[in-house]
């Protein structure tokens, strides 16, 4: 134990740590909460930290700022074992596990070049959906195909 709670609550006096998130989400989240641009808010960033649960993790501590509920439903669908961590005054004050939301607007596009959604000005809408293996996949709801590994393609903007 120590050396990670150490730092987690040495680091942050008022915040947001979120923890256990797979290294390979750990850009995707960067990039929905705009961390790569953000040159206001103190943060720190681990990454292929041991993890007993993932094996591997990333954390992500950040002064400050609290993830809007836009963007915890985002941050689930790459992270879906996460937990926010609010600080304040260097204590934990709430630990909440996120929920993978059940539909997603926009913000993915759909993996059908032939969907409307790839060829008019039309928002993309999902369902999500729980694959056989567990994996999370997007059901369109113009054309009704999945999208899967839709990490890969997504579009934040
Ligand atoms: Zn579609």
């Amino acid at each position: 134990m120590g050396q990670d709670k150490i730092m987690e609550v040495r680091m942050i006096e008022n915040g947001t740590v979120i923890d256990h998130i797979p290294p390979a989400a750990l850009f995707k989240i960067i990039s929905i909460m705009g961390l790569d641009r953000d040159t206001e808010h103190r943060m720190t960033i681990g990454t292929n930290l041991e993890s007993k649960r993932l094996g591997t993790k990333a954390i992500i501590k950040i002064n400050d700022r609290h993830p809007s509920p836009w963007e915890i439903d985002r941050i689930a669908l790459f992270a879906p074992e996460a937990r926010v961590n609010t600080i304040r005054n260097f204590e934990v004050v709430e630990k909440r596990t996120v929920e993978v939301p059940r539909s997603i607007e926009g913000f993915v596009k759909c993996a059908n070049p032939q969907c409307v959604t790839n060829h008019e000005t039309v928002e993309t809408a999902f369902d999500v959906v729980a694959e056989n293996d567990g994996n999370i996949a997007l059901k369109c709801r113009y054309c009704e195909k999945l999208t899967k590994n839709f990490g890969t393609k997504f579009n934040p903007y």
